[in-house]
Formats: C-alpha cells, structure tokens, sequence
C-alpha cells in the first residue's frame, strides 16, 4: 500500500483494497510517500488493525510519531487556499522500518525499490516497480486535467524540487503515480519540465 490518505478514510480505502481482490489483513507493507495528514492520516489505523509494518523515510519520522505536519510552502495561489482546509494532525504511529538509504522490497515478495527524495519533506520517499513510479508530492497532475504535470501545490524549495524531477525522470520510469491527480506519463513530464514552469512561477510570485 502506498499512502494512506487523510484520517477517517479507513473504509474507503479497504473498500478499495477489496474490491481491487485483495484483504487488507494481507497488505504486506504501507509505504508513506511522505508523512502529512494527507498520505499518513490512516496508517496507525491500518497497523494497529491489521499488523500492517509502516516504512517511512529517516527525515519524516519525527511527524509520524507525533502525527503533525509541520510548515507547508505554498507554490502557488491553490496552495494557500487549501491550507486552511487541510487538517493538520492525524493519529501518529511508529514506523516500523525506517529508510535512510535505497532498499530493495525482493524480502517483502514484491519486486520494486524504495529511494530516499528529500525534497517535498526531508523524509520523502519514490517507490519504484518496474517501469511504474510512485512518486508523492514531488509533481502532481491538474485537477480538471490529470494527465498533465503541474508544480506540486506545495514546495518549499523550487530549485530542489525541479532537481528531484530531473533525478527521477532517469530510473527509466514510464509512468507515475502522483499523490495528487495523475498518474503523468514520462513523456509529458519532460515536455512540461521544458515550458520552464519554475521561471513562471517565481515570476508570479
Ligand atoms: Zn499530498
């Protein structure tokens, strides 16, 4: 499982997890992308129902155990209009495998790779399975159009952020998977990374 949406999505999300075949009692792992209310929110339901074991990056385990976001950037006008809907504290949790560098998930049966991105949040953290990249809040899709990339609502550090695109456009993956809308075709990321929307973006602001 990767992110566990907001608090109080706990049966939607194993609606989902049933109606996709699966149980949530055999969920394996979940992975948190990073450890805001809004990827975290439900994950110390699901270890606490379910013995499900939570990997979380090294840089975001202090939000985790004390289940708080800390400041958020807004990089645009969206931004700091949905910071005042979006609750700041969920149920924290204990990590119970902490990443510091790339691992790979072949002990878990499944046969992918976790990578450290400090970026979004110092704990950030890619999943990648073969060709397919669960990326975060490193990029997001549009909200009336998915499929097209667009600068993530929050980033503290544009500069770090295009960077991190850059690195994961090279692990060769095809398709990712976006906290936010989505999921971007590679393809459509480095068009959008060649409309230099940083430049724009600093001269809006
Ligand atoms: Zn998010």
């Amino acid at each position: 499982m990767v992110d566990a949406g907001v608090p109080g999505e706990e049966s939607i999300i194993e609606n989902q997890i049933n109606a996709l075949g699966f149980a949530p009692e055999n969920c394996k792992f979940i992975m948190l992308t990073y450890g805001h209310t809004d990827h975290a929110g439900t994950a110390s339901y699901f270890q606490n129902t379910y013995n499900t074991p939570i990997i979380c990056g090294i840089g975001d385990t202090t939000l985790v155990f004390n289940g708080k976001n800390d400041s958020l950037c807004a990089a645009g006008m969206l931004g700091s209009l949905f910071k005042f809907f979006i609750p700041k504290e969920y149920p924290p949790c204990k990590p119970d495998i902490i990443v510091e560098e790339q691992i790979s998930l072949n002990k878990y049966g499944t046969p992918g790779k976790i990578i450290p991105f400090e970026g979004h949040t110092e704990g950030s953290l890619l999943l990648q399975i073969g060709n397919v990249a669960f990326v975060g809040d490193m990029i997001r899709g549009k909200a009336m159009a998915r499929q097209t990339p667009s600068l993530h609502f929050y980033q503290c550090d544009l500069e770090k952020n295009k960077s991190n695109i850059e690195n994961a456009l090279s692990l060769n993956a095809d398709v990712w998977f976006t906290g936010h809308f989505g999921p971007l075709k590679k393809q459509r990321i480095i068009q959008w990374l060649n409309s230099d929307p940083y430049k724009i973006e600093e001269e809006k602001n």
